[in-house]
């Protein structure tokens, strides 16, 4: 069965992750500021972007990992 991608900002080409639970949207770039999105967020403008939701979540689990053993 072919894996359907969720249409959320972590797994959409116009998303920017800078942290592990947020990005900025860059779909509109006429902005001054790229608005802030929340990873689960999602809406009609969503683009695949393909295997990037893996390298995405491999630098959340992997910064969350970093971030337990440092505390
Ligand atoms: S808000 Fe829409 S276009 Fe922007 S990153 Fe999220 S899904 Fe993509």
């Amino acid at each position: 069965m072919i894996n359907v991608q969720k249409k959320i900002c972590l797994s959409c080409r116009k998303f920017r992750l800078e942290d592990t639970q947020s990005g900025v949207c860059r779909v509109d770039k006429s902005v001054e500021h790229y608005p802030m999105k929340r990873i689960k967020d999602s809406c009609e403008k969503w683009v695949d972007g393909g295997h990037q939701v893996n390298i995405r979540e491999g630098w959340i689990k992997s910064t969350l990992k970093k971030e337990r053993e440092e505390s």
